[in-house]
Parts: C-alpha cells; sequence; structure tokens
C-alpha cells in the first residue's frame, strides 16, 4: 500500500515538471510586458507574477516600458523573437499594439490581457482585471457618504479628474464614479465651479502626477481665489498625491484651511502613509497577489489547452470582440480600515506605513 502511495506521488510530481516543459525538456517561457515601475502597483504585480510562474516550474522575462509606447511595443517584439510561448502585457496604450499583436498571431503565442483591455484585435485570449466601474463606484460613494449627499442640503464644491485617454480602465473608473455623482451636481448639491465635467477636461494622460498637480494648481487660481475647495475626485494615488502638493502649496492643510476629502485608487504604500497624516482621504485596495494568481492560472491553463475560468463574458468589448474575463472585486480603504484591510491581511508589514 505505502509503496503505492509512494508511486502515486511521484507520478503526480513527474506529470506537474513535464506540464511547464515541452516535448524536449525545456522549460516554457512567459514574457510578461509592465508598463512602468513609477507607480508600486506595477512593481508589485510584475513581482508576484514571476515568484507564482517561477513555483509552477515556468521561466519568466519581465520587461517594464517606463511609460514609453515605443518601449514597450520593442519589448513584447523581443519576446516574440525569442520564442516565448504565452504573453502577459498591461498595456501602455491600449490602442497601439496591434502589429506586436499581428506577429504573436501568426505564430500563436496567446496573450492575456493584464489589468488593462488591449484594444482593436481578436487575438486577445482572456482578459484578467478587477470590476473597473465598481472601481469608480466605491469612491463616489465614498464622497456620497462622507458628505451625506442623500439627506444633507448642503452644497460642496468639488473638482474631477480623469485617468489617461489611451488606457479603457480610465473611462470604467470614470462612470462608475459618475454614476454617483452625477445627479448630485445635477441637482446642485455637488458644484463644479471650473465647469470641467467632461472626461476629457478632467484626463490626465499617463496618468501624471505632475501633470495632475499643474492643473490643480491651475484650477485653483482660476475658481478658488474667493471660496475653498471641500472635494476632489482623482481616479489614482499618483494623481491624488500631485493635487494634495498643489493645494498644500497654497496653504490648505492646517486647521483652519483643512484639505478636501481626496479620493485615490492601488493602496500604494506613499498613499496610505498619506492617509495616516491626514492629507489624501481614500483609496482603492486592488489586491495585486489575486490579480497575479488569476492571471497566472489563466496562462497556465491556455498553455495547457485546458478552458481558464473566467466571470464576465460581457463587459469587455475590445472593439473586435468581447474578451472572456475574469473580474476581482475591489475594496474602498480609509483611515478606519486601513490596518485591517492591509496590515492584519499581510499585505504590507507595519513598518512600511509608519
Ligand atoms: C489601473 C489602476 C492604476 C492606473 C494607473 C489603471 O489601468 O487599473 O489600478 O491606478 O492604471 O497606473
Amino acid at each position: 500500500m505505502k509503496k503505492l502511495i509512494v508511486m502515486i506521488i511521484l507520478s503526480l510530481l513527474l506529470i506537474a515538471a513535464c506540464q511547464s516543459e515541452e516535448g524536449d525538456g525545456e522549460k516554457r517561457t512567459v514574457g510578461i510586458a509592465m508598463p512602468t515601475q513609477s507607480s508600486e502597483r506595477w512593481v508589485d504585480d510584475g513581482n508576484n507574477m514571476v515568484d507564482m510562474f517561477e513555483d509552477l516550474g515556468y521561466e519568466t522575462n519581465l520587461q517594464y516600458a517606463e511609460d514609453v509606447v515605443e518601449n514597450q511595443l520593442s519589448q513584447i517584439e523581443n519576446m516574440i523573437t525569442q520564442g516565448v510561448d504565452i504573453l502577459v502585457i498591461a498595456s501602455i496604450d491600449g490602442e497601439a499594439l496591434t502589429d506586436v499583436l499581428d506577429q504573436a498571431q501568426n505564430l500563436d503565442i496567446p496573450v492575456i490581457a493584464y489589468d488593462r483591455l488591449i484594444m482593436n484585435h481578436e487575438h486577445v485570449s482572456y482578459y484578467a482585471t478587477f470590476d473597473n466601474f465598481q472601481v469608480g463606484v466605491l469612491q463616489g460613494e465614498y464622497i456620497e457618504e462622507q458628505l451625506a449627499l442623500d439627506e444633507s442640503e448642503e452644497s460642496y464644491n468639488i473638482e474631477l479628474f480623469a485617468g489617461s485617454p489611451d488606457d479603457n480602465n480610465a473611462y470604467f473608473f470614470w462612470d462608475g464614479a459618475m454614476s454617483v455623482l452625477q445627479p448630485y451636481i445635477d441637482e446642485g448639491k455637488l458644484i463644479v465651479r471650473s465647469g470641467q465635467t467632461d472626461f476629457s477636461q478632467g484626463a490626465t494622460l499617463r496618468w501624471s502626477g505632475s501633470e495632475a498637480q499643474e492643473r490643480m494648481d491651475n484650477l485653483l487660481s482660476a475658481h478658488y481665489s474667493d471660496e475653498d475647495i471641500d472635494v476632489v475626485y482623482s481616479p489614482f494615488d499618483g494623481i491624488s498625491l500631485g493635487i494634495v502638493s498643489s493645494l498644500k502649496a497654497v496653504g490648505y492643510g492646517t486647521d483652519s484651511r483643512p484639505l478636501p476629502l481626496i479620493t485615490g485608487q492601488d493602496a500604494e504604500r506613499s498613499s496610505i502613509r498619506s492617509i495616516v497624516e491626514g492629507e489624501q482621504t481614500q483609496t482603492i485596495f486592488k489586491d495585486t497577489r489575486l490579480l497575479a494568481e488569476q492571471a497566472v492560472e489563466m496562462a497556465r491553463a491556455v498553455i495547457e489547452n485546458e478552458e481558464p475560468e473566467v466571470n464576465d463574458t460581457e463587459t469587455y468589448d475590445n472593439n473586435e470582440k468581447i474578451v472572456p474575463s475574469y473580474l476581482i472585486e475591489p475594496v474602498s480603504v480609509d483611515i478606519d480600515n486601513y490596518e485591517e484591510v492591509l496590515i492584519e491581511s499581510g499585505y504590507y508589514d507595519e513598518d512600511e506605513i509608519h
């Protein structure tokens, strides 16, 4: 009996080992193209995937393109030339990958879109992401709840920032947030003194914190010399910190002139520190461990000719097809729950924040 069990275990181990190898015993390689290391979340995403793929016995080629589209294109071309078995891509510009995806398609290299949808190409096999509309809803609801907008008769001054117009996610965040905020803007409970209420007016190319800071400087000097601003809707932590700097530079952040409520996204360490210091107000935690796990499992299944698990086959139309997707739930975080959500869960160590 013991011998039988040992033999079964040995053969299972052998099968597992063979799965990550080609017929000739060569290990399979995964090309991972990430947008930038300037935002912590992508560094965590990349590291998590490398660890998980390596645990499964795959080799990885992880590249960051520092938000330069041409870098990302040549990194992906190189991965294709080196003969990777699958590509996992978080795009910089979701509409710029047509040529490299043609190349991948010609060589039958499957492509998984990671976090950001790749647009205008049929050769996107699967999409692993968060519920991006829900991210915006959570940000909008946070503002609604903190100001008790549905009950109160007060009105508040708000300005609106959007993400990068070349990132499909940016529209989902905006639409989700506006699904909550627009009725209050229409009713006059939220007043946008700049009048800049369209996505295109609030858009921030490449999610740049310094661009956001500059726009905030301009908004403050043009529209808030006689009244204070109460709320800033920001879709991303990097943008939120740019906004905080701009506000502090003109004297916000004191007892007599507190900073406005400022939302964010990604629960980056620097923003959690800012929340603890009472500057940024809220963020959205997207557990990059879960996303990496999902993408790695998708890639493994595709390589093994299995059907990966998806939970959404309706939402993500890339103009060529509806890409089968797996969506993970985002979580709203502020001063009241950051310890439980981020530290007690083991996502961050206490000393990374304090
Ligand atoms: C991601 C966000 C991130 C933003 C800026 C989006 O595509 O979904 O998590 O805040 O890019 O990096």
